[in-house]
């Protein structure tokens, strides 16, 4: 979706000047050495770069200085093999506007007990070089991650790996496009916000186009294009016989796959990674989107029914960071509730967009009517959501701050038949429980729109909130 190998990280070794020569020349061995390895680490999906240690005020300013140039790189890493006095890191920090991960790691692993001496005193001083360095962080209230472990612990690199996938997020939100079409879903309240404050705090802009802007594009499409667009759905998908070539309602599914192509020029063409619609504003079209809508979501683009462009914007967010990881993201509504309290859960869906990412399994391809809107039956994919462990992700506008709210929850294998049910579906039980769970999302102020999602942790949304300086709220 993205290629996450185009950006950098940037290790940043800390020293001074006190040691003499030999022993900085193994401080740049060994710092040359663990950014070598981190960045030949399947793991971690960026390039980590190897930057010369510093150990001058200057060196720091200026070293964090091109960071901040360098259009590509997305955060730096610090480690301080030996003591590096903080008050020199004071004036490159204050500068410093690329997300920062604070490795807390040394060189060896073990304590050479035959053989330490005071010529390895000197060089291995992490344990307090780095308490030094961190208690700066800390005066300074800079916003980080700390990573405690040493650099070949897999989970230290692990670590490492969620946040330089949400520190590419950030730096994809800087500039990011969210294009509504037509405004949010009349009266509805959580899907509604402060756009300007969102800009402030994330990068990306919102901005509307009428929904006529969209058909003219869905009226430019070619039949060519429709032709492949079909013969793409047959490949992937098990099509409704009324929706099949010579099938009663054939002209629905040409008339999708012409919308699906029109939604993909316009947002090709306006670079926008993000959008939004609503039922109640579709002034020329016959249909409201359903597999287009799902099919941009599973090619990485962001989401949101109803005008909902927090969440659609947040759909492109955990995208963006889960990107290559196996399973899936989707924009999910908790639609109705089994209270068996043997056996309790949720049911989550939407009208029609759910990313079919979340299914590993059959995806069917059908038409049925909407009931609302007044359109035309809509084409669109139905399937069940995988088991497993997933999250709910919910950013909503408290008026003067933003809050982040996630719900850790156990999806659960549908092994029901559900014979009438014309939309993809998800069953999930929410943690700690599901009556605790929904509580606690109540109070929290929780939309009923949510991210879903099936590959990423809490760690990257506890990287993302302290990124972006944001409220969590976690639940499970
Ligand atoms: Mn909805």
């Amino acid at each position: 979706m993205i290629d996450l190998k185009k950006y950098e990280i940037w290790f940043v070794t800390g020293s001074q000047h006190l040691y003499g020569e030999a022993t900085l020349r193994k401080v740049d061995e060994h710092s040359f050495e663990i950014a070598s390895f981190l960045n030949n680490s399947d793991n971690i999906p960026v390039q980590v770069i190897f930057k010369p240690v510093v150990k001058t005020p200057e060196e720091i300013t200026a070293i964090c200085l091109a960071a901040n140039e360098q259009k590509n790189c997305v955060g730096i890493i610090t480690w301080m093999h030996t003591f590096s006095p903080a008050k020199m890191w004071i004036n490159g920090l204050t500068i410093l506007q690329k997300p920062l991960l604070h490795l807390h790691t040394q060189y060896n692993r073990d304590i050479p007990f035959a053989e330490i001496d005071m010529d390895f005193m000197n060089l291995n001083q992490s344990a307090h070089g780095d308490r030094e360095f961190a208690h700066m962080l800390t005066k300074m209230n800079i916003k980080r991650k700390t990573v405690v472990g040493h650099w070949q612990d897999p989970e230290a690199i692990e670590s490492i790996a969620v946040w330089s996938r949400v520190a590419v997020t950030k730096r994809e939100m800087q500039g990011m496009k969210v294009v509504r079409f037509g405004d949010n879903m009349r009266e509805v309240a959580v899907t509604d916000g402060d756009k300007v404050a969102a800009q402030m705090k994330f990068g990306f802009s919102v901005n509307t186009h009428p929904v006529g802007d969209l058909v003219q594009y869905i009226h430019a499409v070619s039949d060519a294009h429709i032709k492949s667009l079909i013969e793409e759905y047959n490949s992937s998908y098990t099509l409704m016989d009324s929706i099949k070539n010579g099938g009663s309602k054939y002209d629905s599914l040409v008339e999708a796959a012409r919308i699906e192509l029109g939604i993909k020029t316009f947002l090709e063409t306006g670079g926008f990674g993000a959008y939004t619609n609503t039922f109640e504003d579709l002034h020329g079209m016959r249909q409201l989107p359903g597999i287009g809508s799902q099919r941009m979501m599973a090619a990485g683009y962001g989401y949101g029914g109803e005008g909902d462009w927090k969440t659609s914007a947040m759909v492109r967010a955990l995208k963006i960071m889960a990107s290559g990881l196996k399973g899936g993201n989707s924009f999910m509504e908790d639609y109705t509730y089994h209270f068996d309290p043997t056996n309790p859960m949720v049911l989550g869906s939407h009208m029609l967009e759910i990313c079919p990412t979340l299914s590993s399994g059959e995806v069917n391809c059908e038409i049925h009517p909407l009931g609302i809107g007044g359109k035309e039956d809509p084409v669109r994919l139905v399937f069940n959501g995988d088991p497993g462990p997933a999250m709910n992700v919910s950013l909503v506008d408290l008026g003067d701050r933003f809050r982040l709210i996630v719900n850790l929850v156990e999806g659960v294998e549908v092994t029901q038949q559900f014979p009438k049910l014309p939309t993809a579906r998800v069953l999930w039980k929410p943690l700690p429980s599901m009556k605790e769970g929904l509580k606690q999302w109540l109070q929290a102020g929780g939309a009923h729109h949510t991210v879903y999602s099936q590959n990423l942790t809490l760690e990257y949304m506890e990287d993302f909130a302290e990124m972006f300086d944001l409220e969590l709220v976690v639940i499970g």
